[in-house]
């Protein structure tokens, strides 16, 4: 993992946040490379989940057709609004502090290595810590809005997308024509105030999900939640996460949080974790009407029966009232209303984008010049996700090769594609270069360029070399890239 981290930081992928300041825990920049990796991972779930999605068609696995759109809503939202989903009262983790080594820790993230030395590490009676009684964390996120900053103007940043989508669910509904079942799309930041953020991105205070509220009538969400649960897992293994590091985890029937009949999580083997551990980077939840009935009804809690029903005080009011508006949907077909149930496949674009990372580093032995073996640094990106497309590059900086050279970069930026220009160093440190940053292809123009009419297209992968004409490049770069 020192590797990949170090790699992150030399070659521009990801920065610490503030890092001349001496950092700020929990908060990460992506640099030049990192840029164009994340929009990747997120213009790929989206292009996939939204744009390139057919509702005409009926997708393999799928109970039927269904629509799916896209919306954005802001990241501070009516105060009413977490009250009523729960995170005002519950989203809280228990935390306890160690009175010999000042440490903080989540209950639930004691670590188990004792370390006298590092007190950050310490735990339990092992190394003369006394830890206190636990305590509740509320982990979202306090601001103040507007110049009075009184108690009454306190908002919360949203600790996760999907509220904004079921405050909207009725917006979309009239203004776009959406039958059900459909699905609404969301990416955007969240933030939550972990106790303690760590293993590089993974567990971040400020971070972006790619989240999904798929509507559908009650009597076939069990079969949605099935079918969501292995296309999002599908949808790793496409961009290149083996088999052997992704797991498809079903929670056990005391993990389920309350109002949720079934949750899977997609899981990695991230490197920084033990053998045999694997680290969240999607949740799929069966989560019920439970959300879209909070906002009509107010803050639900379990009765004794194990119903749903509004959570009152003592004096029997309602503990949080909801909009009272009518969040239900009526089917002009059939002729019914109820209240849709809702899958929610919920994913970290952090957390995605680290994996694909730590799954697409390699290092193995080339050739150089002089035919001397080097170790080389490769990272196997997807052609979809990698940063950069393709390189060219002239062979030497004469005889009109870099003048050709720069003609086909300009084609290549024309046509919209991530490309770099080098014609620094001997040919094998270029490509050494390249295949550092995971570009999948790399073109040469050299001395033959100008009689013949063709390039050298070079694999990252396989390593080899083919001639192509000048005149198809962006052609065959776009097909290759489309895999
Ligand atoms: P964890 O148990 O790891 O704290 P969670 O179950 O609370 O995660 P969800 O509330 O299901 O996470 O959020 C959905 C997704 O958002 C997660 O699968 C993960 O990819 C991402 N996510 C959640 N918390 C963080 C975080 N602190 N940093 C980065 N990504 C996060």
């Amino acid at each position: 993992m020192d590797k990949i981290v170090a790699l992150c930081k030399r070659r521009g992928f990801i920065f610490q946040n503030s890092e001349i300041y001496g950092g700020q825990n929990g908060f990460w920049d992506y640099g030049p490379l990192g840029t164009e990796l994340k929009r990747n991972v997120r213009d790929v779930w989206y292009r996939d989940m939204v744009s390139a999605h057919n509702e005409l068609l009926q997708p393999a696995g799928a109970p039927s057709t269904f629509q799916m759109v896209g919306l954005e809503s802001s990241i501070i939202m009516h105060p009413q609004v977490w009250k009523c989903s729960g995170h005002y009262d519950l989203f809280h983790d228990m935390m306890v502090d160690c009175h010999a080594c000042k440490g903080r820790f989540r209950q639930d993230h004691i670590p188990s290595t004792p370390c006298p030395q590092k007190p950050s590490k310490c735990v339990g009676e092992h190394t003369g810590c006394r830890l206190t009684e636990p305590r509740e964390f509320n982990l979202m996120m306090k601001t103040i809005i507007g110049a009075l900053g009184t108690d009454d103007d306190a908002a919360f940043l949203r600790p996760e997308t999907a509220q904004g989508i079921f405050v909207n669910f009725k917006n979309v509904v009239d203004s776009s024509r959406v039958k059900l079942p459909f699905g609404i799309c969301q990416v955007g930041k969240s933030f939550r105030n972990e106790i303690t953020p760590r293993n590089f991105t993974f567990r971040s205070r400020e971070f972006e999900q790619m989240e999904i509220e798929f509507f559908c009538h009650p009597s076939q969400s069990r079969e949605w939640y099935t079918y969501w649960r292995d296309r999002r897992y599908n949808w790793y293994l496409n961009l290149g996460i083996t088999r052997e590091r992704l797991i498809l985890r079903d929670h056990h029937q005391d993990e389920l949080a309350h109002y949720s009949v079934g949750t899977a999580d997609i899981e990695y083997a991230f490197p920084f974790l033990d053998a045999g551990e694997y680290g969240e980077l999607e949740g799929i939840a069966h989560r019920g009407d439970f959300d879209l009935r909070s906002h009509m009804e107010g803050k639900l809690a379990k009765n004794a029966a194990g119903q749903l029903e509004l959570e009152r005080t003592a004096d029997g009011q309602p503990k949080h009232r909801g909009s009272g508006k009518d969040l239900s949907y009526f089917d002009d077909q059939t002729r019914e209303r109820f209240t849709p149930h809702v899958i929610e496949p919920s994913a970290g674009a952090d957390r995605g984008t680290l994996a694909f990372i730590c799954e697409a580093y390699h290092e193995d032995q080339q050739p150089d010049e002089n035919g001397a073996m080097q170790e080389r640094v490769v990272m196997r990106f997807h052609p979809r996700l990698a940063p950069v497309k393709v390189a060219v590059f002239p062979l030497i900086k004469k005889d009109g090769m870099p003048e050709k050279a720069m003609e086909i970069y300009g084609e290549l930026k024309a046509a919209g594609l991530s490309v770099q220009y080098d014609q620094q160093a001997a040919i094998g440190r270029r490509y050494r270069r390249q295949d550092e940053i995971g570009t999948p292809y790399c073109l040469t123009i050299d001395g033959d360029t100008a009689k013949d009419g063709c390039v050298t297209i070079r694999d990252r992968d396989t390593l080899q070399q083919e001639r192509i004409p000048v005149s198809k490049v962006v052609d065959e770069i776009q097909t290759r890239l489309k895999g």
